[in-house]
């Protein structure tokens, strides 16, 4: 980490940058109001961090030890530029704000008609950004796998549909992208790009989706520990692209909680994960309880944690749904969540 002098010229800056490239390493400057501080991203042990404090403009160079470096609030606070809280503005809507952001929408886009038919109660009942699957990842490869996975004709229609039902209602839209090869298809159609839980680990698809400069809901692998979370968006803001709306949607229950929840939340990762870095932290209560019922509560108890925002899986008629129907609420029921969740967000939010 090179901390630069209140004084340093931007041809200083640059000189630095430049300094860093040529011994084969990438560079991050995050510019303050009043300093410039500049991490090196690779592997720092053969670097000579005394031979850097001589460049001129550097003020002081150490090391930090976290594999989170980026998007750890240290660094963040050594720039200055730690305007808290940090959000993240798609269209007019400010993710990590104070007031909760909600996003809602089926599993998996199925139909135009029941996408739209979605979108519009959705938004009825409060919501400000539509999602809806396109590549599904699927346990068995003998399930509905999403309407992608047909090929790209069929992949393009169902993205149509979801950029026009977010035009048409008023909301950005959210989709996954489950492989490196749906990255330029999908980034044309949609504002933010997910990544589902089961590719947290996969490097070379976060770098291809960070390099679009879009958003990147960024989902908790289910046995994940919130270092390695935070290691894996760490690739993604080491792309330049420190849009990284961090999700926490439940990991691997254990004993008897198995046979009643999906997954078990782990709602301490919420506060937890907001002391390490400042980016915004969501919450998914729909894949992480896996039932209906338990919704409401869990968007209650979310909201409580912390969180800004929160995802779910919403349905016209639950027993319909080709996916994930038996965790899907009705547009009615999202709307005395998100109502609830307001009234939560509002009492907690001058307490903090
Ligand atoms: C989803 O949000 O559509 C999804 C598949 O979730 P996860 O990756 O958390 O299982
Ligand atoms: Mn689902």
């Amino acid at each position: 980490m090179i901390i630069m002098k209140t004084e340093a010229t931007p041809e200083q800056v640059s000189g630095v940058v430049k300094e860093i490239k040529r011994r084969g390493f990438r560079a991050d400057v995050s510019k303050g109001e009043y300093k410039t501080v500049i991490g090196i991203i690779g592997d720092e042990r053969g670097m000579d961090f005394a031979q850097l404090e001589n460049l001129p403009g550097v003020k002081e160079v150490f090391r930090i030890e976290t594999p989170y470096k980026l998007i750890s609030r240290e660094y963040n606070r050594l720039s200055e530029t730690d305007k808290s809280p940090f959000t993240i503005k798609v269209e007019d809507i400010e993710i990590g704000g104070i007031n909760p952001v909600y996003i809602a929408g089926p599993c998996s886009v199925e139909s135009r008609k029941q996408l739209f038919t979605i979108a519009e109660a959705v938004k009825k009942s409060g919501a400000h950004i539509l999602r809806g699957g396109i590549f599904k990842p699927r346990s068995s490869v003998h399930s509905f796998q999403g309407l992608g996975a047909a090929g790209r004709d069929e992949a393009i229609e169902a993205l149509t549909w979801l950029k026009e039902a977010g035009e048409e209602f008023e909301m950005p839209v959210v989709t996954e992208v489950r492989g490196e090869g749906q990255v330029d298809l999908v980034a044309e159609y949609v504002d933010i790009l997910q990544i589902g839980a089961r590719n947290m680990y996969d490097q070379d698809l976060l770098t291809k989706a960070a390099s679009k400069e879009k958003p990147i809901l960024f989902k908790r692998h289910f046995g994940a520990s919130i270092e390695e979370f935070l290691s894996f968006s760490e690739y993604i803001a080491a792309e330049g692209n420190k849009n990284i709306i961090l999700c926490e949607r439940g990991i691997v229950p254990v004993g008897k909680g198995k046979s009643f929840t999906r997954y078990t939340l782990d709602l301490g990762a919420v506060p937890a994960i907001q002391k390490e870095t400042f980016l915004p932290v969501l919450v998914d209560p729909s894949h992480a309880a896996g039932r209906r019922d338990l919704i409401f509560s869990m968007s209650c108890a979310a909201i409580a944690a912390g969180a800004c925002a929160l995802m779910i899986e919403v349905h016209y008629n639950p027993a319909e749904a080709l996916v994930d129907g038996q965790q899907a609420i009705t547009p009615e029921e999202l709307k005395n969540t998100i109502s609830a969740c307001n009234k939560i967000g509002k009492l907690i939010a001058p307490l903090r």
